[in-house]
């Protein structure tokens, strides 16, 4: 198995790690910790490099399955098992995405207060993503109060903490599944869980950013009607405020 450093540190954007295994057909490595994130609840999969001594291979991919996290490689000459290697994200476009998947969450919690209305789907790239909503009684003036409504619980610099909870804890809370279907598999025995503290707190497994003024402002840029009450609200994140070092 894969020691998952971005599940507890999501600032952790370097890491050394050996090689489990290498499966040469499909040009992947199995390492036994990582930072790389193997994409998931809509947030996609982190890319960067991979060093050997003064070699770098382009991490391409990032999967995961019941063995751990695979690093797909541009690469032809692989090494060998065992070896050490440091890997190193794309930071810019990894805290992209943690800044945007903060502001999804942020406007879960900004709807749910004024319609407790579930999300049905979601799906993000770096600095844009969309959420779709079970959303009946949206009227077209309510994207201006949305908007402005998330910026203002942005702005108030929530905390966003990580929790671990026993599986049976989680089932009792049935708010943690923010998603109307229940898309956590029966094998999974603690629950991951992101806390923007006052505002929104939901079973999630992606990397987030540790306050919301990090996300910057927010703008919806899109409201469309999927037909019988559903709507898509796009939302964007401007360009980073403060880019960390
Ligand atoms: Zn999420």
């Amino acid at each position: 198995m894969t020691e998952r450093i971005y599940s507890t540190e999501s600032y952790a954007r370097e890491m050394t790690a050996r090689v489990l295994r290498i499966d040469a057909d499909d040009r992947r490595l199995l390492l036994d910790r990582t930072v790389f994130y193997p994409g998931g609840g809509g947030q996609p999969h982190d890319v960067g490099s991979l060093w050997v001594g003064d070699d770098e291979l382009e991490v391409v991919r990032v999967t995961q399955d019941a063995d751990g996290v695979w690093h797909w490689v541009a690469a032809t000459a692989l090494p060998k098992e065992g070896t050490e290697v440091r890997g190193e994200l794309d930071w810019v476009r990894r805290h992209a995405l943690m800044r945007t998947h903060t502001a999804m969450h942020a406007l879960c919690g900004v709807v749910w207060e004024r319609y407790r209305s579930p999300v049905t789907g979601g799906n993000m790239k770096p600095g844009e993503g969309r959420l779709d909503f079970d959303l009946p009684d949206w009227q077209a003036d309510d994207r201006a109060v949305i908007e402005e409504e998330l910026n203002r619980q942005l702005a108030l610099r929530r905390t966003v903490e990580i929790d671990f909870l026993p599986r049976e804890e989680a089932d009792r809370d049935p708010s943690l599944i923010r998603t109307k279907v229940n898309l956590l598999p029966a094998s999974i025995r603690t629950v991951r869980i992101v806390d923007i503290v006052g505002l929104d707190r939901q079973a999630d497994g992606g990397t987030h950013v540790s306050d919301t003024g990090q996300v910057g402002i927010a703008r919806i840029v899109k409201v469309e009607s999927k037909g019988r009450g559903f709507r898509r609200i796009r939302v964007a994140v401007a360009d980073d405020p403060e880019p960390s070092p």
